[in-house]
Order: structure tokens, then sequence, then C-alpha cells
């Protein structure tokens, strides 16, 4: 009888919750495990996959960067071209949507990239580590979700990178996608896709380095005066968090306007789901107003992630009109005509 052969993947560490274990007669936790810690803690993962273990980064995820996830989508490719059929990267939470996006920028192919972590550490009841990454490996070897891109797996959920956002600070179900709800969930082991995302276009080009950009939210009364220190404190662009579809206050029009003609400034919509507005309000401060001085529309993306791009795109050396096209480029490959 011939021994059965399984899928390789790669499981990369980066730290986090699920990393995370108490040291004796000190309060709290820290990241101190790594990948190995992690699949020894998951019985089950050896029958369904042939893994390899890389321990990449042990910290929090508030102490992750861009420039994390552009080594971090080398190591992927590179375990890619050396046979994995997959990879699952563990990490925290805190930062879980804009990792998985900007690895859903990088990493080329159809090999899927799967993102997981706990909310619940291991020295907690009900830790959820263990299963989230049990979950992650079967999402990472099914056929099913090749060509979706980076998605995240939490609570038996399985969200699009592009869609998903943390929503709660402590719950296990903290993972949504409120634009588009999740892409598929796993039941019984079983991975059930029922819906997916279109791939990103080739034309947005290769992004190699990354650059520094602020992201300035707008709220009641404030004339964003921040927006004047943005080049002072050597940002390459900015992007605000604008109120309801993507409406400043008046008082703040001038000085994106002034700002977006030395570096790029991108317009979300602080809402949390659906696309900032384009052509529907005329008074200061409105879309019109503000996107007629030249900022860039993020559309359907949040403000984190518009950031991720927008950082992404300038440090590759894009101009004010290459993420002009760019961000044009990713809100119409995010929707089918
Ligand atoms: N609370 C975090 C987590 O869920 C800590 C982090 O993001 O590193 O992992």
């Amino acid at each position: 009888m011939s021994a059965t052969t399984h899928p390789r993947i790669a499981v990369i560490s980066l730290g986090g919750t699920i990393a995370s274990t108490s040291a004796a007669d000190e309060a709290g936790v820290a990241p101190s495990l790594d990948a190995g810690d992690l699949l020894t803690g998951v019985a089950g993962v050896g029958e369904l996959a042939d893994v390899t273990a890389v321990a990449l980064q042990r910290v929090a995820s508030s102490d992750l960067t861009i420039s994390d996830a552009l080594n971090l989508a080398r190591e992927i490719e590179a375990q890619l071209v050396d046979g994995a059929v997959g990879v699952v990267v563990t990490q925290g939470t805190d930062t879980m949507e804009e990792m998985a996006f900007a690895l859903d920028l990088l990493v080329a192919g159809d090999a899927p990239v799967v993102v997981t972590g706990a909310m619940r550490n291991a020295t907690e009841a009900g830790a959820d580590g263990p299963a989230n990454l049990l979950d992650a490996v079967r999402v990472a070897i099914s056929p099913a979700a090749r060509g979706l891109g980076t998605l995240v797996v939490m609570n038996g959920e399985i969200h699009a990178a592009r869609f998903v956002r943390k929503s709660h600070a402590t719950s296990t179900a903290a993972f949504h996608s409120p634009s588009v709800g999740p892409l598929g969930w796993i039941s019984e082991g079983r991975v059930r896709l029922a819906l997916s995302v279109t791939p990103w276009p080739r034309v947005l080009g290769t992004m190699t380095a990354s650059a520094d950009i602020a992201l300035i939210a707008a709220s009641l009364g404030d004339d964003l005066r921040l927006v004047g220190q943005v080049v002072s404190l050597e940002y390459r662009g900015v992007v605000v968090d604008a109120l309801g579809g993507g409406l400043v206050p008046s008082a703040s029009v001038e000085a994106l306007e002034a700002l977006s003609a030395t570096v790029p400034v991108v317009l979300a919509s602080r809402a949390g789901a659906g696309d900032a507005l384009r052509q529907t309000y005329r008074f200061a401060g409105s879309e019109i107003d503000v996107l007629s001085r030249g900022p860039i529309s993020a559309g359907a993306l949040d403000a984190r992630k518009a950031r991720v791009l927008l950082s992404l795109l300038v440090g590759s050396g894009a101009s004010v009109e290459d993420c002009r096209r760019a961000f044009a480029v990713v809100n119409e490959a995010m929707f089918r005509e």
C-alpha cells in the first residue's frame, strides 16, 4: 500500500493573541509561541496537510508595518514556488484587515493565502486559536479557495480581504464584511464557499516598497488643521476618513486642495460599508466640492485599506495621477458591470 500524500502548505507566524501566553509571576500575556508551537496544539492538521512551519515574527500586530507585509509577501511567494498549494498566516487581529489587504494586493497567482488569529489567548477558557488555525488550513488546501485572493478565516467564516473589518474588541465573532457578508464558512470540516471575488487586474503593476501615509479622521466640528502638518511631518500622502459618504467640514477644503497639489489626498467614507459618494451633494465640504479640488475618491475601500493601497503605490513611485488611476481600477475590479 502506498503512503497517502497530503498537499503541502506553509504556516507562517507573526505573533498576536493566537501566539500569546503568560509568563510565571507576571500579569498579562504576550506573543511567545511560533508556528511550530501553534501547530502542535491543533489535533488533525497532519491528516490534512504536510505543513512547513515558518516563524517569521513574534510581535503584537500593533507593531507590524506595511514593509513587513512586503517581506511576508516575498516569503509567501517563495513557499508557493517551493511547492506549497496554499499559505496560512497567523497574526494579531488588530491590524489583520490591513495585512490581509496588503497581501491581497501583493501576492500574485491563484493559491489561497489565508490569514487567521485568535480573539482569546491560550490561557483563556474557550481559546479560539486552534479552531481558527485548523479552519484556515482547511481553506488553504481547498481547490474552491483558489483565485479568491487573500482570505481571512475567523470564527468559522471565510471573508475576502478586500471587504473584511474587525468590528468588535473582544468577541470571537469580531470579523465582518459589512458591505457583502462572508464568502462562505466551514461546516463539519467542509469548506463551503458560496460567493467569489474577481482577481485584481495586472495593471496595478508590481508594488515593491511602502511610503508613510497619514490617516486623518474627520469628526464633528474639527477643521482638520492636522492636514496642514502632513508635509512637514514627512508623510507622502494622506487618507481622510471623511464623514458619511465622504464629506468634510467646509473649513478644511482649502487645506485639502493645497495639499493635493503636492501629495495624493484620498477621501474615504467613515460609515463602514458601501461606496464613498461622487456626485450627490454640492456645497462647501461636500464630495463634489472636495473631489473637484484634486483629492482622489477611495470608492468602496475603507480608509484603512485605502491607506495600504496608497502606501504601496507611492512607495513604488506612483505619481498623483497614477494613484488616481489605480484607485479607479481597483474599484472597477471589485464589482461586476
Ligand atoms: N488583540 C490582539 C490580537 O487579537 C493583539 C494583536 O493584534 O497583536 O491578536
